[in-house]
């Protein structure tokens, strides 16, 4: 069983619901009953862009005191 986030573009209600990959997902919204339900993204293992810093982003070798301000031509 998978657990999916559903939303209702009818009454705003978001809820969640756990069926087999294989089966067809909600269509009609529990507490309406309008069929404006539509999947959305769980936030479960989902990463959105730009929420943590880039682990490329070193500080340049100036900065960690390896060197004197000036001396080595990057500062
Ligand atoms: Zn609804």
């Amino acid at each position: 069983m998978t657990l999916y986030d559903y939303k209702c573009d009818g009454c705003g209600v978001r809820f969640e619901q756990d069926h087999p990959m294989s089966a067809p997902p909600v269509r009609v919204c529990p507490e309406c009953g309008a069929e404006k339900v539509r999947k959305i993204l769980s936030t479960g293992g989902v990463q959105i862009a730009g929420s943590r810093p880039s682990p490329s982003a070193a500080p340049p070798p100036c900065a960690s005191g390896g060197c004197a301000g000036g001396m080595c031509g990057l500062g």
